[in-house]
Formats: C-alpha cells, structure tokens, sequence
C-alpha cells in the first residue's frame, strides 16, 4: 500500500511515501531512496555535542599547528576544518592557498592526529582533496546552489569512500539542498550528512544568515536518518550570537556543531569577526546543555506522557473549535451572499487583528504569534466564503 505523508508542509513539493516498509521521497514527481550511513560509523565522537572546529581558512603552516595545537589541547574536536579555496563575494579577497594548504593539513593530520575536512566546489578541488588523504568533504552554500558543480563533484566521488557534507544552499530552498544531498547520494556515497548554515535574506537582520529552523526540521522529517550538524558561526557571523544559536541547535537535536576557530581572530584573513579562540570554543561547549533524545528514567517518562495527553486533549478541543468557526464562517459567507456583501471588509479584518493581538499580548503570550494564526485563519476564511459565493 501507498501510503502519502506530507512533510512539515512548509514547500509543499517534496512528500514522503511509505510503500511497504520502505520511505522513499517523491521529489518533483520522481521516486528515489537514499542509503545513509549512522554518523558514528565514520566520525568518532570526541565530545558532546559532536565538535567540528579549525579555522576559516588555512592561512599558513603555522596559523594551523598554532590552531590545531590549541584545539588539540581541548580533547572535545572530532574533525578539524580549514577552508583551502574559499569563495569570496568580491574579487581580491583572501582566496585561499589551494593544493599548498592541502600539504599543511595533511602535516596536521600526522602531527596531531586530527581527522580533516575541506570545502570543494569542483572536480579538480575534489581530486585534489582525495589525493592529499583529506578525510571528509564539505560542500559549501554558494555549490549547493549549483547543481552542475555539485553534479562534477559526484561523478569525481563514484566508487570513492569517502563522507560528505552538504551544507544549505544560500537561500531557503530545500529543494536545492535535497538535490545536492541526493546527487552525492546517487553517486555511491553512504556517508553523508548535511550541516545547517542559515540563509541569506536581503535587508538587516541581527544574524548573517538567518537560521530558518524550519528547513533543516523538515529535512529531518524528510529523511529522519540524515545526520545535520549546526554551523552556528556562519549563521551568526559575530561572536556575540554563537553560544544562543548553538544551543538552540541542541535543542532541536541537531547531531553536532561546526564552529571557526583560530589561535587569533583579530589577525584572521577571512570572517574574522566570527571566529573564536580555542579557549573560547572551550568555554562556550562546557557551557552548553546536551539534552537527552529520550529520557531513560520511568518518573521522568511518567511525567512527560501525562503532559503530552494533557497536549493532545488540548489539540483536540483547538480542532473542534475550529470546526465550529468554519460553521459560522459558512453561516457568514451565505448570509453576505443574500444581502450582496462583500466577503473582504478592511475594517472587520483590522479589528480582529487587532483585538486579537491585544488579548495574547493581556494573556502573556506572543503577539507575533497570534497574528500568524489570525492571518491563517483569515485566509481560511475568506476561501470559505469563496466557495459560499460560488456555489
Ligand atoms: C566556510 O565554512 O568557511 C564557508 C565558506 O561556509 P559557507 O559555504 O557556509 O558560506
Ligand atoms: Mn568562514
């Protein structure tokens, strides 16, 4: 039996199908599973939350021992990173050493025992990588977004065993980060994992790239087996918002954390401002909270259950207090139709806004929150009425 299981809704193209035992993903119309190797069976975990850390780029031989030196001294990293070609918005930037940066890490790697990862953006970066013994692959935001360079990437990584990461792509398309994920997959690649890096909007916001958790919920939805690892530096890009997005990526049970690290961000060659000392990196994961997926303990299991029937049962009366709103809506929608009304009226909309609004705000809950409901329950209506005036 097929059986269709939207995601969390939020694109509303890509769905689940549970055909027997097996979860496919109906994506654009087409069919197509992914193997996913357990995270644990090719990254040891030296710490809790998992810890990917290492500079922005790799600057010289010895900005890396200095790092990883330091980092070592940590005992919480599990992969040390280094940008070796970095993409620049603008021309005349820092660009990275290339295949010179590849010789430094795998320097690093014997010195220090760290496993490596890289960004790679293209065929050649990739041969590159996998010549030097660099042991994971990241794929950056700006080649998520290309499937050509993605496509290169794959086709380099066929019969090779090697994990990659996928970050998001720049914007909020999912579609995109599943493609890139999917590409790699196709290719062979059971070690896979995505790492959340936040999206680009236009105009200011207090972050970056805004973190949208939305998108990597429904990722997780879509493919619950897919490890993501939260890269709160690229989201924040200062060091002040670090430790609230990290911990917020716990929270909702991203798999581990990619942070940027040098032995001195003041002197760093790119995103400077968001790099954080070994030392700070140290203080920031001892002070984050690590929350059981499940709790273990039979009071606490208790406890959360009874909460979560109280939770049903108030779903429960929500639904069938909205059922009894679309009856009055149709009652509304057939009386206007009679007296020849009009179903939108600005006023009528303005004053349940607002009304609305000021009871959350009196209740001590989200405004903001509120509004999004009333305006759903707005546009619900006025496709009610729609029909009502049609019939
Ligand atoms: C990076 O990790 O240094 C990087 C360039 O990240 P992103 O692709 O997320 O911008
Ligand atoms: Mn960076």
């Amino acid at each position: 039996m097929i059986k269709l299981v939207e995601g969390f809704n939020f694109l509303n193209t890509i769905k689940r199908v549970i055909f027997g035992s097996k979860t496919f993903l109906s994506f654009n119309c087409l069919l197509f599973t992914m193997t996913i190797s357990p995270l644990n069976t090719w990254l040891t975990s030296a710490s809790e939350p998992l810890l990917i850390a290492g500079p922005c780029g790799a600057e010289s031989l010895e900005q890396l021992q200095q790092t990883a030196k330091d980092l070592k001294y940590l005992n919480k990293v599990s992969l040390f990173r280094a940008g070796v070609w970095k993409p620049r918005t603008r021309p005349n930037a820092f660009e990275g050493k290339g295949e010179e940066a590849l010789k430094w890490l795998a320097e690093i790697k014997k010195e220090f025992g760290f496993k490596i990862t890289v960004e790679v953006a293209n065929a050649q970066h990739t041969e590159l990588a996998l010549k030097y013994g660099i042991d994971v692959l990241w794929i950056g935001a700006r080649t998520t977004v290309n499937p050509f360079s993605v496509q290169e990437i794959a086709d380099v990584l066929k019969g090779v065993d090697v994990p990659v990461m996928v970050k998001n792509p720049i914007h909020a398309d999912l579609q995109l980060w599943v493609g890139a994920i999917e590409r790699i997959s196709n290719s062979g690649i059971t070690k896979l994992a995505a790492i959340h890096r936040g999206f680009y909007v236009y105009g200011k916001t207090k972050y970056r790239n805004k973190p949208m958790w939305q998108l990597p919920i429904e990722l997780r939805t879509l493919f619950p087996e897919l490890p993501i690892i939260c890269d709160p530096s690229h989201i924040s890009g200062n060091r002040e918002l670090i430790p609230s997005v990290a911990q917020k990526a716990l929270d909702l049970g991203m798999n581990g954390l990619m942070i940027e690290s040098h032995y001195n961000p003041s002197i760093a060659l790119s995103d400077a401002e968001q790099q954080l000392t070994p030392t700070q990196l140290g203080e920031l994961i001892s002070k984050l909270i690590v929350r059981k997926q499940r709790a273990s303990d039979n009071a606490v299991i208790d406890k959360l259950a009874e909460l979560r029937n109280i939770i049903d049962e108030v779903d429960e009366e929500l639904i069938n207090v909205l059922k009894k709103r679309t009856q009055i809506i149709e009652e509304i929608g057939n009386y206007k139709k009679e007296h020849h009304i009009t179903i939108f009226q600005l006023e009528r909309w303005q004053e349940i806004l607002r009304t609305r609004a000021q009871l959350a705000e009196k209740l001590g809950i989200s405004r903001n929150h509120v509004e999004k409901i009333c305006q759903l329950l707005h546009e619900e209506s006025i496709r009610i009425q729609n029909g009502v005036m049609n019939k």
